[in-house]
């Protein structure tokens, strides 16, 4: 049947998950397996939250409100900008996909970072268009060599900020800088998955930038920070005529109502996820003065995961973790042989994590 699939999709690489931690743990017969290789918040939904999806289970024999009225409104009022400047998404997965389908054809050029998050690329050549991949500078953005990559052809550029794997960011004058004197009619998608975890004066104000610039659209997430992963929801921030655009592809009930309930709970629960967010920081520290303590290099990180330089074959290293009951991520399908990309989790889990590692590096 291969020959009569769509050939933009015969050259994507699919996505490899882990196994669930339930398997892991039958196939080791161990039970205390953990995973700290998807960037997950290790502390779970607040009580709250749980509430809000109880109670909206008893109403799942409806379909979900596909304009997430509530959450709609109450984000916008948060964020500070307009009802319909809003998208949501199952996941921003979802509005990565959703915005190369609609902007992007074959014969355009879409450019990336490499490495960074897998979801561009693959949506880029779902979409025929052709990925012109930029290499990291110092695990950084090279804005200066992405601006020069632009050329007749670049449809859009995403910058990951922070992005997925090397957690580093890029700042508000080096945002202004790049897209001053930038085509106005190439998107510039910024994708904020990580931005609860930034705490970082130069940080951009991307929502500013929005009311300037009306070739960006900016996604953030329930997935991360808020705990949601599983439920699938996010959100694009973006002009009115960008939403409409994307409004046209969208499925009509692509947000679920317990994702619906749940991160409207969220929103409402600030003081439970800015915890989170103080304990996040602390076990970066404890991560950062562990790994020195070890010898072992690593990238200073503004998110809750971080890629480290094991000295050896990430691979095996990947591979021996887990005979120790520590899922991490191998960095091989990035082309990053040596390292190893790890979540940061609860204090319990990091020792068991660094104690670990200690063993194998
Ligand atoms: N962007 C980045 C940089 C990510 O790392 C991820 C999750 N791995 C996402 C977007 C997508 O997250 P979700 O679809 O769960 O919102």
């Amino acid at each position: 049947m291969k020959s009569i699939a769509n050939k933009n999709i015969l050259g994507i690489r699919p996505y490899v998950p882990g196994k669930p931690i339930e398997e892991v743990q039958r196939e080791l017969g161990i039970d205390a397996v953990i995973k700290l290789a998807s960037n997950e918040n290790p502390y779970g939904p607040s009580a709250n939250v749980l509430k809000a999806i109880a109670k909206a289970a008893k109403n799942v024999n409806r379909y979900p409100d596909g304009n997430c009225f509530y959450l709609r409104r109450a984000l916008a009022k948060r964020l500070g900008v307009a009802e319909g400047e809003l998208i949501f998404g199952n996941g921003s997965d979802e509005i990565i996909l959703l915005a190369l389908r609609a902007f992007a054809q074959a014969g355009d050029e879409v450019i990336l970072a490499q490495p960074s998050f897998l979801m561009y690329e693959i949506a880029a050549k779902i979409s025929g268009a052709k990925p012109n991949f930029v290499p990291l500078k110092n695990f950084c953005y090279d804005l200066t060599a992405m601006k020069a990559a632009v050329n007749s052809k670049t449809k859009m550029i995403f910058i990951g900020n922070p992005d997925n794997p090397a957690g580093t960011y890029v700042s508000q004058s080096q945002l202004e800088h790049f897209l001053k004197g930038l085509r106005k009619n190439i998107l510039v998608f910024i994708d904020e998955a990580y931005f609860e975890f930034v705490h970082k004066p130069d940080y951009p104000d991307s929502i500013a930038l929005l009311k300037t610039h009306k070739n960006i659209i900016v996604i953030r997430t329930f997935s991360k920070m808020y705990g949601l992963a599983g439920l699938r929801v996010g959100y694009g921030i973006a002009h009115q005529e960008i939403v409409d655009i994307l409004n046209r592809i969208r499925e009509p009930f692509n947000v679920n109502s317990l994702a619906q309930a749940a991160a409207l709970a969220c929103l409402r629960d600030k003081d439970y996820y800015r915890q989170i967010a103080r304990k996040i920081e602390k076990e970066r520290q404890f991560l950062y003065q562990s790994f020195k303590k070890m010898g072992v290099e690593f990238t200073e990180t503004v998110t809750n995961f971080l890629l480290v330089e094991v000295g050896q074959n990430g691979t095996e290293v990947a591979r021996k973790l887990l005979s120790r009951g520590v899922i991490v991520r191998d960095m091989s399908f990035w082309g990053l042989n040596n390292f190893i990309r790890v979540t940061i989790g609860t204090h319990q889990e990091n020792q068991k994590f660094i104690h670990a590692l200690r063993g194998i590096v």
